[in-house]
This record gives structure tokens, sequence and C-alpha cells, in this order.
């Protein structure tokens, strides 16, 4: 089974001025589709062909670096494109309860998001991620992923790689990190993880 580039489920055009159109036409056009067309071209022909993105994960983590990447990154770039919405109304119900449990407010989380991101050295993502029901922040490194984690369950991710915010933000990290993580985080996506209870996957 190839899988495919899932579209944006917004118009390329909604996030600006934090993320504008150019840069989802290089990031999902070029970056995405890559790591797509790398992990297809890996697993044609092999006992992976027809498993699922997140079995393909599991499978090659530390034991097959190059579709490792490639899979890791398929996946957490489509969880970081429902992680975004063009406007954000803010988490209710039980993620307000547990965002107000786990960091005292939700101001409290947007900071820690912040400078988690911020302080993170070089490519990456930082997740909010829920563990044995209490919300936690997390970085991973390169193309490291919480797609195959026994112990977190992912509700919304934040790409760190200098692709994301270049074009827009220069090496204003922080800056693009203020524009997401104020204006453009999609709560619903991460009620909906939250309330599955399962970590999301990768449309086949
Ligand atoms: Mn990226």
């Amino acid at each position: 089974m190839a899988f495919t580039l899932m579209p944006l489920p917004y118009d390329a055009e909604a996030l600006a001025p934090a993320i504008t159109a150019e840069t989802f036409g290089y990031h999902h056009g070029k970056h995405h589709q890559a790591y797509v067309d790398k992990t297809n071209a890996a697993i044609e022909g092999t006992a992976n062909a027809d498993a699922s993105l997140e079995a393909i994960i599991a499978a090659s983590r530390g034991s097959d670096a190059g579709l490792f990447n490639n899979s890791a990154q398929t996946w957490n770039h489509g969880f970081y494109w429902h992680s975004l919405a063009p406007a954000t109304s803010g988490p209710s119900g039980d993620l307000a309860d547990k965002i107000d449990a786990s960091f005292g407010s939700l101001d409290a989380l947007k900071e820690e998001l912040k400078s988690k991101g911020a302080g993170h050295f070089a490519s990456g993502w930082v997740w909010l991620a829920e563990k044995g029901g209490k919300l936690e922040v997390v970085d991973t490194h390169d193309a490291d992923t919480l797609a195959d984690s026994s112990d977190y369950n992912p509700l919304l991710v934040i790409d760190l790689w200098e692709h994301a915010y270049y074009l827009d933000h220069q090496n204003a990290r922080p800056g693009y990190l203020s524009a997401v993580v104020d204006g453009h985080l999609n709560w619903d996506f991460a009620a909906d993880n939250l309330a599955r209870g399962s970590t999301w996957t990768y449309p086949a």
C-alpha cells in the first residue's frame, strides 16, 4: 500500500502571516511529499509493503534509520497539519480540566510550549501529550516521534525544523512559536485525540 500526501485541512493562505502559503508550498508540497515518496520507495516489495504507517515506524525504529526517518516524518507532518487551525477557540471540557490540573493554567501550558520549543537545540518537534492521565510538554529530536510510543498519546505537535519558519520568521523561532501557540493551535484536534485515548493514525 503506497501512502499519499494528505491534503492540507485548510487553505494554504489561512494561517498567514504566522505561516504563509509560500511556506506551506515548500513544507507540504516539497518536504512532506519527499518523506512520503521515500517511504513508499523503501517499502515497495518488502514485508512492510502493506503495513500501516504506525507499524512501519515501530518496526524500523532502531534498525533501519532511513525508513524510520522518512516514515516518522511522514506521520509527524500529517499530525502537524492537523495540529494547526486558521483560528483558535481555546480548549474546553475534559481537555481544559486536564490542562489546568497538569500545568495550572492554559497560559502556563502556552509558556511551556514556547520555552521548550525555543530552547530545543536544532531540528525536532515539541508536543503536548497525555501520559497516565496527565498532560506533559515533551520534545523529540530530528524525526523522532510519539507515533509509536507505548507511554504517550500525542495531542498536538509543533514543527521546530527551520524549514517550518525560516521563510516567514527567518531565525526568530520564538516569533513563530508565539504566532502558532497564541493563534493557531487546533484545540478541537487535541480534544479528539484525548477523548479517543489511543494514538491518531495517518490516513491510508
Ligand atoms: Mn517539517
